[in-house]
């Protein structure tokens, strides 16, 4: 008989569900069934997490009817992690002051009956990487509501189009860890909205672009969002089943009223057209910037309301993103400003897994400059910088760990050839080395002895061995003890059996022949066991 589990019915219907529709827009969610009852009222996540979950909640509502930040302590708290975008940081502290005051008063039923809001959501425009995302994850975490971010591409791209974009705001509950009242105050990041541009004017093909463009509208205006995903069949199944056991009625829908929108994209094509009017309106002006290397998209500060629906948006959709603002592209110095200034900056995560072995490194401003410049020349903004220290510090991540290696500077000539660097480092410390591989060996023989209870001691000879192999191949002490006392265990169980024995001393021969030096004391013990009772 197989002591297997019985398959959970519920798992099986998902996996045939899954199997029927896979070559359709129907979407089964992964839920998780491996509780008695998966339906039940009050699943999966314990008491405890979930009382701390809603504190915290609690907690961020509380904050937001109490909110009484300014546009200034916000730009303030902005300088503490994005470089440049003064702009950026203006319009958006003054936006989500604005907001969080009128949520304020929604949810303390003050509001004003006579006068209307309208919402202030927003759209940046500028190049990649220049912390467009980066300004609204960090104003989401000062006022502590749920952030959720999706490019507009995928949603063009499943066809099925009108359920998709709900799922921001279903995502945005999983964000606010079910707290449907918390996600209403949420703010919702919609990347690359450039590519749903419908191109209208170029003959009305790309018809998806404004089927999307026009169910975000409807999110950003007011609408109750269904919690299950009408597309889902299992979320579809988990409610109806939720209705028939007759449980506590819950809230069902998630109004978007309160929630803000941000939506960006790169615009780069829009820049150009941007160029050409201001060339073809003020001659002057057009002269002056026709210059080969000038950054296309400073132009998108001129954008008016006129180029985006040229550009191919629906006139109501533009007109739901009042507040509109471009994000410079950033510079090579910028770049080093991140890397020195930001409290995001990589800079610290570098540092952070280098302690994780207790490793420091220095680094001089020449050599700060030198990785902003590479960066830059990479042309995606600040994420070249990450993709600069990526490539410079592979190998020193790979090999200092397992050195005597504790602090290394980077310089310019680190920058220009890593590898080199880092031998020199290596040769310079390798009078070091012998210590860590020894050390290497104390905690393998400690490790076995943790988990095995017998304490092998390696003589002097057996130690110089193990090292010599280990840097001839390139191997840790650890695989290679692993590889050489795979059978210790069992052999050694028997000695103890036969003699008692606890404590072993281990010769160069151990390391040459494990196996035969592990027979042969095996044999030894049989042998003094017979010799005993003759
Ligand atoms: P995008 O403009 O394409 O939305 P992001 O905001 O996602 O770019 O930027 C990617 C990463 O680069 C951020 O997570 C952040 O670490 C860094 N970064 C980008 N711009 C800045 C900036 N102006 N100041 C500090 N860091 C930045």
């Amino acid at each position: 008989m197989s002591d297997k589990e019985p398959p959970n019915p519920f798992e099986e219907i998902q996996r045939q569900l899954k199997e029927l529709f896979k070559d359709s827009n129907v979407k089964v969610s992964a839920h998780d069934f491996s509780g008695e009852d998966p339906f039940a009222d009050e699943p999966a996540p314990s008491a405890a997490d979930a009382a701390a979950a809603s504190d915290k909640s609690a907690e961020t509502l509380e904050n937001i009817r109490n909110f009484n930040l300014k546009p200034k302590e916000i730009r303030d708290y902005l300088n503490r992690f994005v470089i440049q975008q003064d702009e950026a940081k203006k319009v958006l502290s003054v936006a989500i002051c604005d907001h969080y005051n009128h949520v304020r008063q929604t949810l303390s039923g003050k509001n004003s009956q006579t006068t209307e809001y309208s919402k202030q959501n927003l759209l940046f425009l500028g190049p990649t990487g220049v912390g467009k995302t980066y300004l609204m994850k960090n104003v989401a975490r000062l006022i502590g509501v749920p952030f959720v971010k999706a490019d507009a591409t995928k949603f063009s791209e499943t066809g099925y189009v009108g359920s998709d974009v709900e799922d921001l705001v279903r995502d945005l509950v999983k964000a606010a860890d079910g707290d449907i009242e918390l996600a209403e105050t949420g703010i919702i990041f919609v990347d690359e909205i450039d590519k749903i541009a419908s191109e209208a004017s170029f003959g009305g093909r790309d018809v998806s672009g404004r089927g999307v463009q026009i169910n975000l509208l409807k999110l950003m205006e007011e609408t109750d969002v269904n919690l299950f995903s009408p597309t889902d069949m299992m979320a579809q199944m988990q409610a109806a089943m939720e209705i028939q056991r007759g449980g506590k009625p819950k809230r069902k829908s998630i109004n978007t009223k309160n929630i803000l929108f941000i939506v960006s994209g790169a615009f780069d094509k829009l820049a150009e057209s941007i160029k050409k009017r201001l060339a073809k309106n003020e001659m002057g002006f057009g002269a002056s910037v026709a210059n080969q290397e000038e950054d296309l998209s400073s132009y998108l500060q001129y954008a008016e309301t006129s180029d985006f629906i040229k550009y191919g948006f629906e006139p109501e959709f533009i007109g739901r993103v009042p507040v509109r603002c471009a994000c410079s592209a950033l510079t090579a110095n910028d770049l080093a400003h991140i890397l020195t200034t930001s409290e995001g900056s990589v800079l610290h995560q570098y540092r952070d897994d280098f302690r994780g072995y207790d490793i420091e490194f220095d680094i001089t401003p020449e050599a700060i400059l030198a990785i902003a410049e590479d960066a830059s020349k990479e042309g995606t903004g600040a994420r070249g910088i990450m993709t600069v220290m990526e490539r410079l510090f592979r190998d020193y991540k790979f090999e200092l760990p397992s050195t005597a290696i504790k602090h290394f500077e980077v310089t310019t000539d680190m920058i220009e050839n890593p590898a080199a660097c880092l031998k020199t480092l290596k040769s310079n410390n390798a009078h070091l080395q012998q210590a860590v591989w020894e050390d290497d060996i104390k905690r393998f023989a400690s490790a076995f002895e943790k988990a095995h209870g017998f304490t092998l001691e390696f003589k002097p000879l057996a130690v110089d061995a193990l090292i010599d192999e280990a840097s001839q191949h390139d191997r840790t002490i650890q695989s290679l003890c692993e590889e050489k006392f795979r059978d210790y265990e069992h052999g050694l169980t028997i000695i103890n059996r036969n003699t008692g024995q606890t404590a072993f001393r281990l010769g160069k021969l151990a390391i040459e022949n494990p196996d035969k030096e592990l027979s042969n004391w095996v044999v030894r013990s049989i042998e003094s066991v017979k010799a005993k009772s003759d």
